[in-house]
């Protein structure tokens, strides 16, 4: 068998523009996503409280592009990511996906539906069955869709090429790999139903730095290939911005900034943005620099603020910020930011702008180097 790689699907291997949203007809769209958690106690599991997860969010995502989702632990991004592959159905709004709202698909197109939307999971060994052999867990959904029927070792064996794994790894059982080719086997399975978007749920988050970066430069040479769509998930906004195309700033369970991520990194709108990205921690520890500090913890979800759900952490905050949610407005350099005051804070000397950014930028492009060596062809580490 020939060791050059086919295509995973009947898509073209040129690189697909990445096209700007406004004109970009989108591949998946989300509208007024809310999703909340009722909270039991009692023995008759009475209903307490509930955990608003995600709290209408409005997103979309074009053919080929990533988009990278950030926010503290607990902001709702996986929820996010879960509701537009309806692994978790909305208490309200809808997604639509290649033009078909998935909330009014049967049992049966749902299932063919999902065949083009994959998710990829944080703990790669967790995922996987431990006595099942690899070959065994990547032709499981080729036989669920009955894809390449007859022809499955083949397809199994292609799929770990294109991953960097080898044809002879099929045998041998996922305690057998490390942390980074485990995650490899992930992505293998997703790719195995050849499909458009791929969630990747804090993907390379429990990856050394070294790994990551080849499971990154993966995951965009398969983008190049095949015109795959992501959502990355990430809290390490140096990993977010070397993939993501654009990225919206999550904060308990709303969008507060969306933007290009050149323009987000250069110049944050919303007060939260700012202070996220003034915490990158800096290689100069001696370097002068001053920092937009919140103070607190992320409210919890179950009680979260009125009004704007920033303004108990917010340095601008002003009495109007706990009365009144602020809309997700366009600016005119191209974000969009829930801020009551974007205006006014744009002209403002904030506490993170413009002095921090430079050095964490210098920062940031020294972390992505290391993002720039080429994955290896043979069996990664
Ligand atoms: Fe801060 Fe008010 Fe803007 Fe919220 S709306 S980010 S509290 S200034």
């Amino acid at each position: 068998m020939s060791d050059a790689v086919p295509p995973v699907h009947a898509m073209s291997d040129a690189t697909p523009p990445v096209r700007a949203m406004s004109d970009a007809t989108p591949l998946v769209r989300a509208e007024g996503l809310v999703k909340h958690f009722p909270v039991r106690r009692g023995l008759f599991g009475r209903v307490s409280g509930l955990v608003r997860a995600v709290d209408g969010v409005d997103l979309q995502l074009a053919a080929g592009e990533t988009l990278g989702v950030v926010g503290e632990s607990g902001c709702g991004k996986s929820t996010l990511g879960r509701l537009m592959l309806r692994l978790i159905e909305p208490t309200a709004g809808r997604v639509v996906f290649d033009g078909q709202d998935m909330g009014r698909l049967s049992t049966t197109q749902l299932r063919a539906q999902r065949r083009a939307m994959q998710i990829i999971f944080q703990d790669p060994y967790s995922s996987l069955n431990p006595r099942m052999t690899v070959g065994q867990t990547l032709a499981e959904p080729l036989r669920l869709h009955g894809l390449h029927a007859g022809r499955e070792t083949e397809r199994v064996a292609q799929l770990l090429r294109t991953v960097g794994l080898a044809s002879e790894h099929a045998q041998r059982y996922p305690h057998e790999f490390s942390g980074g080719q485990r995650q490899r086997i992930g992505i293998a399975r997703a790719l195995a139903v050849e499909p458009k978007l791929i969630v990747c749920d804090e993907a390379v988050s429990a990856l050394d730095v070294s790994v990551q970066a080849q499971v990154v430069n993966l995951l965009q040479d398969l983008q190049r290939r095949f015109g795959l769509a992501y959502v990355f998930i990430a809290h390490d906004l140096a990993v977010v911005k070397h993939i993501a195309t654009r990225i919206a700033v999550m904060y308990l369970g709303r969008v507060v900034e969306t933007a290009d991520k050149n323009a987000l990194f250069a110049a944050p709108r919303h007060p939260y943005t700012q202070a996220l990205l003034s915490a990158i921690p800096r290689p100069e520890p001696q370097a002068r620099h001053e920092r937009s500090v919140i103070g607190g913890d992320v409210p919890s979800p179950l009680h979260p603020p009125a009004g704007c759900h920033f303004h108990t952490r917010c340095p601008h905050a002003q009495p109007l910020c706990s009365q009144q949610v602020p809309a997700l407005e366009a600016t005119p350099d191209g974000h969009a930011a829930a801020c009551h005051f974007w205006r006014e804070l744009q002209g403002r000397a904030s506490p993170a702008q413009p002095i921090a950014i430079a050095p964490a930028r210098r920062r940031l492009d020294r972390l992505q180097a290391a993002f720039v060596t080429p994955a290896p062809a043979a069996p990664a580490p």
